[in-house]
């Protein structure tokens, strides 16, 4: 068993393992219910496993290019452009400011 990543919240976690098992890469999710203590809040960070560790560079390897991808997936999903005027917006305007034409 070897760490391979470990996530923001158990979301992200899933969708990591998920994309292993997706590469044949056997994966766990450890730590989603994990408590710092008594009376405190859980903590919402969680970690993900693969079970073989010959597989870790191989894995390690596609989880970079996956993150990668995925986080210039989420700019490029942040912001849009005007189908009338063409202008770039950011991803927290659901209409153009220019030209007021709604978000496709
Ligand atoms: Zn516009």
């Amino acid at each position: 068993m070897k760490q391979i990543h470990v996530a923001k919240h158990a979301t992200e976690a899933h969708l990591v393992k998920g994309f292993l098992e997706s590469h044949g890469i056997e994966a766990v999710v450890r730590g989603e219910f994990l408590t710092s203590g008594w009376g405190e809040l859980p903590t919402d960070l969680c970690a993900v496993w693969i079970a073989d560790d010959e597989q870790y560079q191989r894995a390690d390897r596609l989880l970079v290019d996956f993150l990668s991808g995925k986080l210039a997936r989420d700019a490029a999903g942040n912001s849009w452009a005007c189908a009338r005027c063409g202008e770039r917006l950011e991803g927290q305007f659901t209409a153009c400011w220019k030209c007021g034409t709604p978000r496709p």
